[in-house]
C-alpha cells in the first residue's frame, strides 16, 4: 500500500445529522468513511472490514456505544482497532468506563472539526505504516519460500540429473571391473568423500572391497583394494551385519577413518539377495541420515547393485562359454588322435580284403563309419576354433564351378548311398568370387549332405548357381522332411536341431549350419533357409558377392594338372622316416606306406629321429608336430640345418586342424 491508498474509517451514530457533521469535517482526511446507524451494524462491518479508527457514540439507543465497545474488544481481530469515543461534555463515569473497555481518546460533543481531524488523521497515519509493516513481513516471507522452493527444484533436478547420469555409467558396460570403477566415480566427490564397495564372492564368501576417497589434503581422488583385515574395525562389523540383515546402518569408525566421524552403510541387493555393501561418509554432501542425499544415496545403490549383478552374470556366461568351448576343441583333438590310426589299420584291412569277401566288406563298413566320425570330429574342431577366432581364411579368386565340383564330389557318397537323383546346374558365363576354395566346399557340401540326410531315400535334390544382380547364388533344394517356420532361422544356431526325437541315424551335433552360417559371413555373404513347411523340402540359399572375372586371377589350368605330375612322380619307391610318439599312428602308417612299396622307418622322438638320419638318408620326413621334449618344429629346423637338409621333403602331421 502506499500513503496515498484510502484507508477505511467507521463512524457509528444514531443521529443522522451528527453523522453528517463528522462525515464532512473527516472529508478533508481523504479517506474512506463508513457510517453505520447502531452497534449493531457497527459489528457487521467489522466482520469483514478493516478499520483504520472507529469513532463511536456513547448513548445510542438499544445497544449503546460501551456495550458496542465491549463487544468489537471480545473479537480476536478488532481486539486492537483504536477506538474514540463521542461524548457529551464532563461524562466523566462514561469516560472511566470507556478507557476500561480500550477505548484510545475522547472527543466531546459537539466536536471541534480541527481536534477531530488531528485525532483521527494520527490514527489513519499509525494504521497505514502498521499496514505497510505489515505487507513487507509478508513479502519477505514469499520471498523467503520462493528461494526455498526453487532451491528444493534446483537439488531435484540435480538429483534426477545425477542419477541420468547415474544410469548411463552403469549401463556402459558389462564389464565387472568397468563397472565397479563407474559407481566409484559415482559416489566419490558426489555422495560423499569417503566410499568402500564389498561385493561378496559367492562361492567362496571372500570379500572383493574397493575404496574411494577424495584426499582431505590435496582433494585428489584415490582408489585402492583393501583386505577385509585392512578395513577399519568397526566399519568392518557393520558391514558384516549389514551383509546379514540387509538393513542400512550408520557407523562410527573404530580407528577413525581419516577426517570422517560417521559412515553410512546400505546393501548391494540384486534379485533378492544382498550381493554386497556400499559404505558411505564425509564431505558436505556426504548422506546424513534422514536426508534427501541418503535417499538418493539408496537409490544409487539399488541401481549399482544391479548393474555389478549383471555384470557378473555376463562374465559367468562368458567364463562358461570360454570353458566349454576350451572342452570342445579339447575333445575334437583328443578325439581325432585315435582316428588316424583307425583309418591307416582300416587301410591296411581293404588291402588285405581284395582276396577276402568278408573282410573286405567289415573294412568297407569300418571305413565308411570312420569316414563319418572324422567329419563330425572335424566339425567339432572347426567350431571351436571359429567361435575362438582361430580360423584364417586363406582367399583368392575362384570360379563357382571347382566349389561346386569339390562339393559334390564330397557329397555324392552320401547322397549316392541315399538313391537321391542330383540336378547340378551351373551358370553358362563363367562366375567368380574371392574366397576360400576349402572353406566354401566344405559349406556347400555340408548343405548338399544335409540335403541328403533330411530327405527320405530316393529323393530330388537340385542345386543351382547363377548370378544374382551383384551376388553369386547357390541354390539347394530338396524334396525332404521340410522345416517348420519357426524354426527357419533357428537352423543356423549352435546344435539346434529341428526334431530330437528322431532315431539320431544321421549322428549329427547340429554344428553343420552354424559353420556354414559362420563361414558364409567370414566371406561377407549370406546363408538362408526357406521351406513351405514339414513334409515339403527345403531350400538353402547361399549369396556371395560376385567378384569381377579377372584374367590376372584365374587359376592356370596347369596348376591342378602340374601338382598332379608331381604327385605321379613320387609314386616310385623312396625313403620315408615316420617321427610320431603315437606308437599306433606311427606304426599303421608304417604298414600302409610299405604296402605302397616305400621303404619305412619310425622314430618315437626328435633325438631318436636325428640320430636316424645318417643312416637311412630319407627323401621324405613326415613329422609329428606335439612331440614330447624337442616338439616337430625344432626337429625340423635341426634337418634343415644338415648339409643334405635341403633336399628332403618334410611333411606335418598333426591333430590341431
Ligand atoms: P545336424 O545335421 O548335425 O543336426 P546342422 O546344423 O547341419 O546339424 O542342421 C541343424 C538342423 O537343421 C538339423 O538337425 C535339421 O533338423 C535341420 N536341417 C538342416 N538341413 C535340413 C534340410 N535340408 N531339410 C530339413 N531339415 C534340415
Amino acid at each position: 500500500m502506499t500513503n496515498e491508498e484510502a484507508v477505511d474509517i467507521l463512524v457509528v451514530d444514531d443521529l443522522p445529522e451528527k453523522l453528517l457533521v463528522i462525515e464532512t469535517i473527516l472529508e478533508g482526511l481523504g479517506q474512506n468513511i463508513v457510517t453505520a446507524r447502531s452497534g449493531r451494524e457497527a459489528l457487521r462491518y467489522l466482520l469483514d472490514r478493516e478499520f483504520a479508527v472507529i469513532l463511536l457514540d456513547v448513548n445510542m439507543p438499544d445497544m449503546d456505544g460501551l456495550e458496542t465497545a465491549a463487544m468489537i474488544r471480545q473479537r480476536r481481530q478488532t481486539s486492537r482497532t483504536p477506538i474514540i469515543f463521542i461524548t457529551a461534555f464532563g461524562d466523566d463515569a462514561h469516560s472511566a468506563q470507556g478507557y476500561s473497555l480500550g477505548a484510545v481518546d475522547y472527543i466531546y460533543s459537539p466536536v471541534v472539526p480541527e481536534i477531530l481531524r488531528t485525532k483521527v488523521g494520527v490514527f489513519v497515519d499509525l494504521f497505514k505504516k502498521t499496514l505497510q509493516v505489515r505487507r513487507q513481513a509478508e513479502e519477505r516471507v514469499a520471498l523467503a519460500r520462493e528461494q526455498a522452493a526453487r532451491a528444493a527444484a534446483e537439488e531435484a533436478t540435480r538429483r534426477s540429473a545425477f542419477l541420468a547420469e547415474a544410469s548411463k555409467v552403469l549401463a556402459k558396460s558389462l564389464d565387472y571391473d568397468a563397472t565397479l570403477r563407474g559407481v566409484a566415480r559415482l559416489l566419490v566427490p558426489e555422495l560423499g568423500d569417503f566410499a568402500a564397495v564389498t561385493i561378496v564372492d559367492d562361492r567362496s564368501g571372500s570379500w572383493d572391497n574397493l575404496v574411494v576417497l577424495k584426499d582431505p589434503i590435496d582433494g585428489s581422488r584415490k582408489k585402492f583394494h583393501p583386505s577385509r583385515a585392512e578395513l577399519d574395525p568397526a566399519l568392518c562389523e557393520t558391514i558384516r551385519r549389514v551383509l546379514e540383515t540387509g538393513e542400512p546402518e550408520h557407523v562410527a569408525p573404530a580407528r577413525g577413518m581419516g577426517p570422517w566421524a560417521q559412515a553410512t552403510v546400505l546393501p548391494l541387493e540384486a534379485r533378492g539377495r544382498v550381493m554386497g555393501t556400499l559404505a558411505l561418509a564425509g564431505g558436505p554432501a556426504g548422506p546424513r541420515p534422514g536426508t534427501d542425499d541418503l535417499a538418493l544415496a539408496r537409490d544409487l545403490a539399488g541401481r549399482a547393485a544391479i548393474a555389478i549383478d549383471n555384470a557378473r552374470l555376463y562374465h559367468d556366461i562368458q567364463e562358461d562359454d570360454r570353458r566349454k568351448n576350451e572342452f570342445l576343441a579339447m575333445l575334437a583333438h583328443e578325439l581325432r588322435n585315435p582316428l588316424a590310426p583307425i583309418r591307416n589299420a582300416v587301410e591296411i584291412l581293404q588291402h588285405l580284403g581284395l582276396k577276402d569277401g568278408d573282410l573286405g566288406w567289415a573294412s568297407d563298413v569300418i571305413s565308411r563309419q570312420v569316414e563319418q566320425m572324422v567329419r563330425l570330429v572335424d566339425d567339432l574342431l572347426d567350431i571351436s576354433r571359429i567361435t575362438g577366432g582361430k580360423v584364417q581364411l586363406r582367399k583368392e579368386p575362384i570360379d563357382v564351378a571347382s566349389v561346386v565340383s569339390r562339393a559334390v564330389e564330397t557329397s555324392r557318397p552320401l547322397i549316392e548311398a541315399r538313391g537321391h537323383r542330383l540336378a547340378v546346374e551351373l551358370p553358362r558365363e563363367p562366375l567368380w568370387v574371392v574366397g576360400d576354395r576349402t572353406r566354401l566346399s566344405q559349406v556347400l557340401a555340408n548343405v548338399l549332405n544335409n540335403a541328403a540326410k533330411y530327405t527320405a531315400d530316393g529323393g530330388e535334390i537340385a542345386l543351382s548357381v547363377g548370378r544374382e544382380a551383384e551376388e553369386a547364388v547357390f541354390r539347394v533344394r530338396d524334396t525332404g522332411v521340410g522345416i517348420p517356420p519357426e524354426m527357419l532361422s533357428r537352423v543356423f544356431d549352435l546344435f539346434t536341431q529341428v526334431d530330437r526325437s528322431l532315431d539320431r541315424s544321421e549322428g549329427g551335433l547340429g554344428i553343420g549350419l552354424t559353420l556354414v552360417h559362420r563361414l558364409m559371413e567370414m566371406h561377407g555373404g549370406r546363408v538362408e533357409a526357406r521351406s513351405e513347411g514339414p513334409g515339403r523340402g527345403s531350400e538353402f540359399i547361399l549369396r556371395l558377392p560376385a567378384a569381377s572375372a579377372n584374367g590376372q586371377h584365374r587359376e592356370g589350368p596347369k596348376a591342378p594338372a602340374a601338382a598332379g605330375d608331381a604327385a605321379a612322380d613320387r609314386r616310385a619307391s623312396c625313403r620315408i622316416l615316420i617321427v610320431d610318439d603315437n606308437q599306433d599312428s606311427a606304426r599303421t602308417l608304417e604298414r600302409l606306406l610299405r604296402i605302397s612299396g616305400h621303404e619305412v622307418h619310425t622314430a618315437p622322438d626328435g633325438p631318436a629321429a636325428l640320430g636316424l638320419m645318417d643312416s637311412i638318408r630319407p627323401d621324405l620326413v613326415l613329422l609329428d608336430i606335439g612331440l614330447p621334449g624337442m616338439d616337430g618344429y625344432e626337429v625340423a629346423r635341426r634337418i634343415r640345418e644338415r648339409p643334405d637338409g635341403a633336399r628332403i621333403l618334410l611333411v606335418a602331421l598333426t591333430g590341431y586342424g
